[in-house]
């Protein structure tokens, strides 16, 4: 039987991939998971008064603290998980760094163990980093009908962020995606390079600039039909289509496949 791993806990043991959690029934204060075995947290002595955050404790009455937990909460800096991608699959045994454009391809596969989907937002600060993580606890996914998908400040343009845990169907976005794929491809995309063609020189449609501007774009489309902008999937899909049209640059020579 698969063990039952937290968000946090499928994230630390992407770092630590032979670990186990303990037999008996004790549970984490923050994740709610079983221990780890091997080690023992006290909550007071391993956070002390530091964590005030008690909205976000799954078992308030524990006294302990899984070694994810503690490690999460006390490490300094970024983890190497990432892999300086912006998007990350883990499963209880694999752990996959993505680009962001690649994420998209990922959801069709089917699966029958837990997946933590991640998205973060281009930059890698630490800060960020802890929240997605933290929000992670409560995205884990079981099957593709109905998905988790945790994702951290994504600019979807004009200034509008998504963040939080955008629960979905991975069919139904997919064919989000294409729809809007298609629909940028054949209106936006067309019209961004006759200014590109006209601003020759010019830097301001970079590939960055010209997927925000498909996002806006889209965005605008949907709000004129009348479609609720209102829905975490559908901006979701939005990002998501927008970097599939303008993948993000991959460095010289390339790295990890
Ligand atoms: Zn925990």
């Amino acid at each position: 039987m698969m063990e039952e791993f937290t968000g946090i806990q499928l994230i630390y043991k992407g770092l630590n991939p032979h670990l186990k959690l303990c037999a008996d029934d004790r549970r984490c204060s923050l994740c709610g998971g079983r221990l780890i075995e091997g080690f023992d947290y006290l909550v007071d002595k391993a956070i002390g008064n530091s964590w005030t955050d008690t909205a976000r404790q799954e078992a308030k009455d524990s006294d302990y603290l899984c070694a994810a937990c503690w490690y999460m909460l006390k490490k300094q800096g970024k983890n190497a998980y990432w892999q300086n991608r912006n998007a990350v699959i883990f499963t209880p045994t694999v752990v996959r760094p993505l680009y962001t454009d690649e994420f998209s391809a990922c959801l069709q596969e089917d699966f029958h163990e837990p997946r933590l989907f991640m998205l973060r937002a281009v930059g890698d600060s630490s800060v960020l980093q802890r929240h997605s993580e933290i929000q992670a606890n409560h995205a884990l996914s079981y099957r593709p009908e109905k998905i988790k998908i945790c994702a951290y400040k994504l600019l979807l343009g004009d200034n509008m962020y998504l963040s939080g845990v955008v629960e979905t169907n991975a069919p139904a976005l997919l064919q989000k995606i294409a729809y809007l794929e298609n629909t940028a491809r054949h209106y936006i995309v067309p019209y961004i390079d006759a200014i590109n063609a006209e601003k020759k020189g010019k830097d301001k449609w970079k590939p960055g600039g010209c997927r925000l501007h498909v996002m806006s774009k889209l965005r605008a489309a949907y709000l004129r039909g009348g479609i609720s902008y209102g829905s975490p999937a559908l901006s979701l899909a939005i990002f998501l289509a927008a970097y599939n049209i303008y993948p993000e640059k991959r460095k010289e020579g390339g790295d990890a496949p």
